[in-house]
C-alpha cells in the first residue's frame, strides 16, 4: 500500500500519544500514516481507569475502542490507518527521508513520531521464555481467573507487584510475593494492608534463577538471604519488575538513555534527529502516564506542523 508514497509524518504506535498525535495530524491535513500493532496502549488491561480526563471512569477497552474509533474517523486518501504491523526498524536514508520498515511493508516520511511506549520488562533466567504464557504471566486482572484455588507467586515488590497480589487473592489459594531487595518499593499502606492476609506471604531478599515445568509451570527456584537453593512449586507466576521501553528499532537514528528510553527536548518532543519527535512512556520524560503520553504527543504535533510548514 506504501509503494511509491512520501508521507509528511509517520506516526510509530497506537496507544495514548499516538491516538492523540493521529487526530491532530488529521486535522492539521498532513499527509500521514499511523501504523500499530494494535490500540489502545498498556491501560487496556485495566479494569478502571479513573484520571483519563472526561471519563470518571473507564474500562481499558473501552479506553482502547473510543481512541480507535477517534482515529479512524479521519481514514482517508491523505490518512492511512495501518494495524497489527510490527515496526523493526527505523533509518535515515540518504536524501532525509525516513524509513519505516514492519514485519509486512515499507514505508518513507519526511518526520516520524516515535509513540511505541514500552513493554514489560522478562525475567532473564532460564526457563522463563519456555513458559512464557503457560504459567507466567503479566496481568493479575486478565488472567487471575484462571488460577482459582492454585498456589501462585508475585514476582517484583513495587506497587504493580502488590496490586496484582491483592486482585490474585481473590482468586487463588495462596499467594507468594519474591522481592529482590531487602524492602519494598510499594507505599507502606498497600504492603501492610495485602500481607495482612491470611493467604498472604512476602519473601524479600530473594534472586530468581530458574522457573521449571512439563507443560506448564510447576516451580520456581530461587536463592534465598542464606545463599540457600530454594524450590518453590507453584501453579503460576506474576512477573511485575518494571517496563522497559520500545525502542531498539530507533537505536541508529536517535540518541536513548542507558535505558533505552528516547531523549527528548521536553519542550518541542524533539529527538536528538531532526525530523524525528517522540512522545509518551517511551520518552525519558519523569512522568508516564495517558494524559501526559496523549498531551506530550499533541506538544509533538504542534512542532511537527510548523517543521514541515517550514521546510
Ligand atoms: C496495567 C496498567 C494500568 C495503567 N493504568 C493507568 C491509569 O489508570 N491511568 C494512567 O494515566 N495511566 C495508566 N497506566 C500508564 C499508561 O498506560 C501509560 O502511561 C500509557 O499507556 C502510555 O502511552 P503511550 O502511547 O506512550 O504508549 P503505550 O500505551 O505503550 O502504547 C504503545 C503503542 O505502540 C504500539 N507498538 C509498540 N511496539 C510496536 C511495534 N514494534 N510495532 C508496532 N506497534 C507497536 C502498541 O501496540 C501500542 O499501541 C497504566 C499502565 C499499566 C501497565
Amino acid at each position: 500500500m506504501a509503494e511509491n508514497k512520501i508521507y509528511d509524518l509517520l506516526i510509530l504506535g497506537g496507544g495514548p500519544a499516538g491516538c492523540a498525535a493521529a487526530v491532530y495530524a488529521a486535522r492539521k491535513q498532513l499527509h500521514t500514516a499511523i501504523i500499530t500493532e494494535s490500540f489502545g496502549g498498556q491501560s487496556i488491561v485495566s479494569e478502571g481507569i479513573e484520571n483519563w480526563i472526561g471519563d470518571q471512569v473507564i474500562p481499558g477497552v473501552e479506553l482502547a475502542k473510543k481512541l480507535e474509533s477517534h482515529v479512524r474517523k479521519y481514514e482517508s486518501e491523505t490518512f492511512d490507518v495501518v494495524e497489527h504491523e510490527r515496526i523493526e526498524k527505523l533509518d535515515k536514508q540518504d536524501d532525509g527521508n525516513f524509513l519505516v520498515t514492519t514485519n509486512k511493508n515499507t514505508y518513507v516520511s519526511k518526520t516520524v513520531l516515535i509513540v511505541t511506549g514500552s513493554h514489560r520488562r522478562k525475567l532473564p533466567v532460564p526457563g522463563a521464555d519456555e513458559f512464557e504464557h503457560k504459567g507466567i504471566t503479566y496481568c493479575a486482572s486478565c488472567d487471575g481467573p484462571f488460577f482459582t484455588d492454585k498456589d501462585v507467586v508475585v514476582v517484583g515488590g513495587g506497587n504493580a507487584a502488590f496490586e496484582s497480589a491483592s486482585q490474585l487473592l481473590a482468586y487463588t489459594k495462596s499467594v507468594t510475593l519474591l522481592q529482590r531487595g531487602e524492602s519494598y518499593r510499594a507505599d507502606a499502606v498497600t504492603v501492610d494492608a495485602v500481607l495482612a492476609d491470611p493467604k498472604m506471604t512476602g519473601i524479600t531478599n530473594t534472586e530468581i534463577i530458574e522457573i521449571r515445568g512439563n507443560k506448564m509451570v510447576n516451580m520456581i527456584v530461587y536463592k534465598n538471604k542464606g545463599g540457600e537453593v530454594v524450590e518453590l512449586p507453584t501453579d503460576g507466576i506474576f512477573v511485575e519488575i518494571g517496563a522497559e521501553p520500545t525502542t531498539k528499532y530507533a537505536s541508529d537514528v536517535v540518541d536513548l538513555t542507558q535505558y533505552g528510553q528516547v531523549i527528548v527536548d521536553p519542550r518541542t518532543q524533539r529527538t536528538s534527529c531532526i525530523g524525528v519527535w517522540s512522545a509518551g512512556d517511551c520518552t525519558d520524560g519523569l512522568y508516564h502516564q495517558n494524559n501526559i503520553a496523549a498531551g506530550d504527543a499533541v506538544k509533538a504535533l504542534e512542532d511537527i506542523y510548523l517543521f514541515i510548514k517550514a521546510s
